[in-house]
This record gives C-alpha cells, sequence and structure tokens, in this order.
C-alpha cells in the first residue's frame, strides 16, 4: 500500500532523518530543501499534507503557508508549521497565517498526531487544479503578491475601524467617502443603514440628482428584502450628501458595487460604490472589506447619536430639557447679539394643575404635559423652539419675532391649549389652560435674566386671573407673593 504523499520542506542537515522516521509511520514523503522547491512541489501535485518549519532562510513558513492557502490547487491542504516548543509568538503568527496544526520542533508524536488528524479531516485532496512548471521568481513573485493584498487587506480595515471614534453619521460618512477616494476612482459611494435609517452619499455636485437616483435605484431591493418593522421606504429617507470634485460627473459607467454591512448574522446596512466606466480590479475587494469592517463603526455612531439623543430630551413631552432648551437659547442670544435680531421667550404655566393630579390622577397629569408637548411641537414654526422647564413648566423661543408679534404668537398658543382635548382615565375631557409670561431680547441678557422677566410676566398672569399672556412690564415683581411656586 503506498502512504499518503507528504512534503517535508526542511532546510536543515538533519531532514532526512526526520523523513525517514515519518516513512516509517507509513507516509509517502517528498523532501524539500527550501521553501521554494515545496510551494513549487506542492503547487504542481498537491499532496495529502506539508510539512514544514516556520522560521526558514529567505521564505517563512508564514509566507509559504498564507501561499498554499491562496493558491486554489493548495488552499484546502493541511499545513502543520514546526517551530520552537512553547513559543507563543510562534504559535500565533501559524495559526494567523492558516495552518492547520503547529508543532513543537522534536516533537515527534505531537507530529505523527498532527498529521493523522489533520488528513483524516480533509481526505479529499483534489488535484485536477494542479499547476506545473513554477520557477523559483515566480513563486517568490506570488507570495510577494498575496503579502500585499493581505497588507492592503489590513491597512484598509484599520482605517476604517478607525472611523468608531466618529461618533456620528455624518463625520464617519463624510472621513469615509474623503478615505474612499483616495483609494480608488468612482462616480458616487452611498452607504444605507437600517437602525437608524441614513443614507449617506458622496457625489460629484454636477452629477448630485443622477447619482442620488441611481444609488437610490440600487439600493432600494436591498432595502425592501431587509428592512425591518418600522422601516420607511429607501424613497423617503433623506440624503446626508457629501459633494466635492474628488467624485467623478461621468454620465455612465459600470454598475454599482453593493455589500451588505453584517453585524455578526445580522445586516445592519449596505455600501455600494459606482465604479467609473473601468472598475478597478481591487474595487470588489475594497468594497467587501468596508462593508465587513464598517458594522461597528456604524452601530458606535448610532449608540453615540441616541444617547447623546437621550440626554438632551424629556422623555415624558418629547421636548428638550431644561439643559438642551438652555444651550439652544445661549446660542440663539449669542446670535441677537451679533446681528441685532429681536427674539422672545415665554414661560407656559399649566393653570392649577395640582388639582387636576389631585382630583383625577397623575396620570392624568402625565397626559396633559404630554398633550402641551406634541401641541408645542405642532404649533412653532420651524426656526422657534421649546423645552420642558421642569414640573407643569414650558419654555418657547420665539426667534426673529418682536414682542409685538411676540404676543400674537403667545396668545394662539394659549388659545390651542384651551381648545386642545385631553380625556382623564374616565374618558372626561380636562379643561386645560395655561398662564403665559412673555419677554423680548434686552441687549445684554443672559438666558437667566430673560427666564426671570418671564416668570415675573407669567406670575402678573396667575394673580391677573390665569389663562391668559402678560408681556413683561418691567415693573418690579410685587413682594407680597403668592405663596410656594418655585422657579429655577
Ligand atoms: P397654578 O395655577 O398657580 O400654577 O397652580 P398649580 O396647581 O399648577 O401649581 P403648583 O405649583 O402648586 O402645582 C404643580 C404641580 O405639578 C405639583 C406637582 O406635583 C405637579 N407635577 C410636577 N411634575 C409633574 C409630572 O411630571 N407629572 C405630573 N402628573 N405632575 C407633576
Ligand atoms: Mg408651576
Ligand atoms: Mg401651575
Amino acid at each position: 500500500m503506498t502512504g499518503q504523499p507528504i512534503i517535508l520542506v526542511d532546510p536543515s542537515e538533519t531532514r532526512e532523518i526526520l523523513a525517514e522516521r515519518l516513512r516509517m509511520q507509513g507516509y509517502a514523503i517528498t523532501v524539500a530543501s527550501s521553501p521554494v522547491e515545496g510551494a513549487g512541489l506542492a503547487l504542481a501535485d498537491p499532496p495529502a499534507a506539508v510539512v514544514a518549519d516556520l522560521w526558514m532562510p529567505g521564505i517563512s513558513g508564514v509566507q509559504l503557508c498564507r501561499l498554499l492557502r491562496a493558491e486554489p490547487a493548495t488552499e484546502k491542504v493541511p499545513v502543520i508549521l514546526r517551530g520552537p516548543e512553547g513559543d507563543r509568538h510562534s504559535r500565533f503568527w501559524a495559526e494567523r497565517a492558516g495552518a492547520t496544526a503547529y508543532v513543537g520542533q522534536g516533537r515527534m508524536g505531537d507530529l505523527v498526531r498532527a498529521l493523522s488528524d489533520a488528513i483524516a479531516a480533509n481526505p479529499a485532496t483534489d488535484s485536477f487544479m494542479q499547476l506545473c512548471g513554477e520557477g523559483e521568481s515566480d513563486i517568490r513573485d506570488r507570495i510577494a503578491a498575496h503579502l500585499d493584498a493581505a497588507l492592503f487587506e489590513s491597512v484598509l480595515a484599520s482605517e476604517v475601524r478607525a472611523l468608531s471614534v466618529c461618533g456620528n453619521f455624518v463625520r464617519l460618512f463624510d472621513l469615509l467617502s474623503q478615505f474612499v477616494a483616495r483609494v480608488t476612482s468612482y462616480r458616487w459611494l452611498a452607504v444605507y443603514t437600517e437602525h437608524p435609517q441614513w443614507l449617506g452619499l458622496h457625489a460629484h455636485p454636477a452629477a448630485r440628482q443622477r447619482s442620488e437616483e441611481e444609488a437610490r435605484r440600487a439600493l432600494a431591493p436591498v432595502v425592501a428584502t431587509t428592512g425591518g418593522p418600522g422601516t420607511v421606504p429607501l424613497s423617503t429617507v433623506p440624503v446626508l450628501a457629501v459633494e466635492d470634485e474628488d467624485a467623478y460627473a461621468d454620465a455612465i459607467g459600470a454598475p454599482p458595487i453593493l455589500f451588505p454591512i453584517k453585524l455578526g448574522l445580522e445586516v445592519i446596512g449596505t455600501v455600494a460604490l459606482a465604479p467609473r466606466e473601468q472598475p478597478h480590479a481591487k474595487d470588489m475587494d475594497l468594497v467587501s472589506i468596508i462593508a465587513r469592517e464598517l458594522a461597528g463603526p456604524i452601530r458606535i455612531a448610532a449608540l453615540v447619536e441616541e444617547s447623546q439623543r437621550l440626554a438632551t430630551i424629556d422623555s415624558l413631552t418629547g421636548l428638550m430639557n431644561r439643559r438642551a432648551f438652555t444651550a439652544s437659547a445661549l446660542r440663539e442670544l449669542a446670535r441677537s447679539q451679533r446681528h441685532g435680531n429681536p427674539f422672545c421667550l415665554l414661560l407656559l404655566d399649566v393653570d392649577h394643575f395640582k388639582t387636576i393630579n389631585d382630583r383625577r390622577g397623575h396620570p392624568s397629569g402625565d397626559a396633559v404635559l404630554t398633550g402641551i408637548g406634541r401641541l408645542l411641537g405642532q404649533e412653532l414654526r420651524k426656526a422657534d423652539f421649546s423645552g420642558r422647564w421642569g414640573g407643569e413648566e414650558f419654555v418657547v423661543a420665539l426667534t426673529e419675532t418682536t414682542a409685538a408679534s411676540g404676543m400674537g404668537g403667545a396668545e394662539r398658543i394659549r388659545a390651542a391649549v384651551a381648545a386642545m382635548t385631553v380625556k382623564d382615565a374616565d374618558g372626561e375631557p380636562i379643561p386645560i389652560t395655561v398662564s403665559i409670561g412673555l419677554t423680548a431680547h434686552r441687549e445684554g441678557d443672559t438666558v437667566d435674566s430673560l427666564i426671570k422677566r418671564a416668570d415675573q410676566a407669567m406670575y402678573e398672569a396667575k394673580s391677573s386671573g390665569r389663562n391668559r399672556v402678560v408681556l413683561e412690564s418691567g415693573e418690579p415683581r410685587p413682594t407680597s407673593a403668592s405663596g410656594n411656586r418655585q422657579v429655577a
């Protein structure tokens, strides 16, 4: 019986001794004294296994292993690498290069066991794909090409992974497009993600419209198949566009290359790249590497954006919380002071809210607050903004608004609240009114001084009968004050 063919690559003088001992185990051993010779033999006639030293002059066992793994003829041939016993560094590199086993030099029993395990696990060697006439320089070229490809991949992967620090999708996509445009030429690049639904597009300014249409057409079938519950059609997802001349304005080109972005088994998005007329040979690899590495950075950006959103939103009403409102008001104040734009601030307080809680229960009180939050979200112009100041008090900023038109706006809000229907737990409508204090921005104002004046006006609205709007008069606040209201 002829034994399984094994190629033993061993540059040391003692190779024949090792070969003989393996023959005694029943293997048909072919000895190669150099890695190049071993690679040539293996590629010409793939054996049942290759045994090689990890550290050899010229070409290392790691390189030999990578070559055999990358070539179709030998990709399944088990490779057993031998190196210093117990050397973790050598074992790590052997495993990373795709070796089937790492065995300490001199450990004959381990080597024989590793050989029989490897051959048993991989019985069928397909020798149809033989490559003949491998010269030394050709083998070296092939190894160099495989190592270049591995280096290309690892550099790309680490560039994409570095996008994890971006913290938001807009910046992530901007940096990704800057990077990809340095590596290859394309008409457009798009990244679509599922949760949240983001669509980033990098295109030439002159071809923006056409590129967006093509990207949406290419991605729509993917979205239709992967979109879970709550996913809206791609046509309604707004595009976050990066436009510059790094993308090409070519009217026609090769069809887009698409790869899914996967986090484990879950598809969380898609990368699409539209090549120019002649796609670069490496574009497929490029897009697949980006898609593979982008899941982590995208998930991190989504989590960071969501936690930032939660930190600025009042969960009951969906409006900005006090901190976020103050930050926005500060920006508006600075703008008003720079450009002299008018600007009004309103403080709303629900009338007799304690009675609503006491008579109808706390959940009914909550429903009133939610209703007012929704109403403010709907009633205000886009440039205005509102927040929950605390308890049953709300603040509204009316931008580009004088005191006179601010009174009109505040009155509309007051009337809308009074007309709003919110029902209690028994289905009874709850009468709701608010008292509103209004003040207009003056030079030297701070958020604090604006709030103080609006609060004073609101107090006047309360004491003069509630359910009304009072414009801050500049009079000092009466000291006979009413009770225990607390305003921060
Ligand atoms: P006034 O017309 O003078 O403003 O009277 P009021 O009853 O509205 O004023 P007061 O400040 O005495 O009562 C406010 C109440 O709001 C007291 C507090 O328990 C209640 N409250 C504060 N936050 C919430 C909340 O998140 N949900 C509910 N349901 N009640 C709240
Ligand atoms: Mg109050
Ligand atoms: Mg109140």
